[in-house]
């Protein structure tokens, strides 16, 4: 079951809806006649489900934002048409061109896991790429708020949008997507990890109050600034591993034994790292 998730109200007006499926936060943002949905799950099924939960907070037209072209934050976009759906210039190109790749990775993970409804629920999701697009920022209406969509750097990928919700004295929301990322590693694979610390600085910058990451509880100030030193440690011990291996094109290890990350998570953020410096 993909029902029952309730909403937590974590600023004024501002809603996450944490899901059972992957962990995953999507956000809503409540204007005096409009909405603001922040990503819209991984198949219709899902995105389904998330209008249902919205349309009991409000009544109002939507408009969409995906944080980043990642399948499981987008691959419902199709259900929200014909909204305007906004997102990085560069995450729109990367889910137009790698939309099918990452569709038969997700089915054949959920195959693999013995989930082949799931798994028929993705092989039928439309790859719907964002059709408003933001290059560095934008200052969006909704209702009666101003919500600011900002790229801050790459990071997690190289088309991550922050989205900052101003709430008055109250200070604001930043919903981060996987830029930042509570109860796992962060996901390398399609990262930079020479930018992302640097990235995960400007976040810091910009936080005042709640942060939202794209998968587990919702943070604060300080866990940004815990992630960021972590990526740092992360991109000195690829800077090592350059520098122990200066002859060679690929990676094979071994692994400096000091990461904060598991072996695996590891090992793909030096891989990455690699592509970054030698690409
Ligand atoms: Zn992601």
């Amino acid at each position: 079951m993909t029902t029952g998730e309730a909403w937590q109200e974590v600023g004024d007006r501002v809603f996450v809806r944490r899901h059972a499926s992957l962990d995953l936060n999507c956000g809503l943002v409540v204007g005096d006649d409009a909405c603001l949905v922040i990503d819209t799950r991984l198949h219709l099924g899902e995105a389904a489900d998330l209008i249902g939960a919205v349309r009991r907070i409000t009544p109002h037209p939507w408009t969409v934002v995906n944080t980043h072209a990642h399948w499981d934050h987008c691959f419902g976009n199709a259900a929200f048409r014909p909204a305007e759906i906004w997102g990085h210039v560069t995450a729109a190109a990367d889910l137009a061109a790698s939309g099918g790749l990452q569709r038969a990775a997700a089915v054949q993970l959920a195959r693999d896991t013995g989930r082949d409804d799931v798994a028929d629920r993705i092989q039928s999701a439309p790859i719907d790429p964002p059709d408003r697009l933001v290059k560095e920022h934008v200052e969006l209406t909704v209702g009666d708020r101003m919500i600011d969509l900002r790229f801050v750097g790459r990071g997690h990928t190289g088309g991550d949008l922050v989205v900052e919700i101003d709430c008055g004295s109250e200070g604001s929301v930043l919903f981060a997507g996987d830029l930042v990322e509570e109860g796992n590693p962060p996901g390398f694979d399609d990262s930079y990890p020479f930018d992302w610390a640097a990235t995960l600085g400007r976040v810091h910058g910009l936080a005042r109050g709640p942060v939202v990451p794209g998968h587990g509880a919702v943070v604060d100030v300080d866990f940004v600034s815990n992630q960021r030193a972590e990526l740092l440690a992360v991109e000195q011990l690829i800077r090592q591993t350059l520098a122990d291996s200066p002859d060679s094109a690929v990676f094979t290890g071994p692994l400096p034994d000091q990461s904060p990350y598991d072996e695996q998570t590891t090992r793909v953020a030096v891989q990455r790292g690699w592509l970054q410096a030698c690409g």
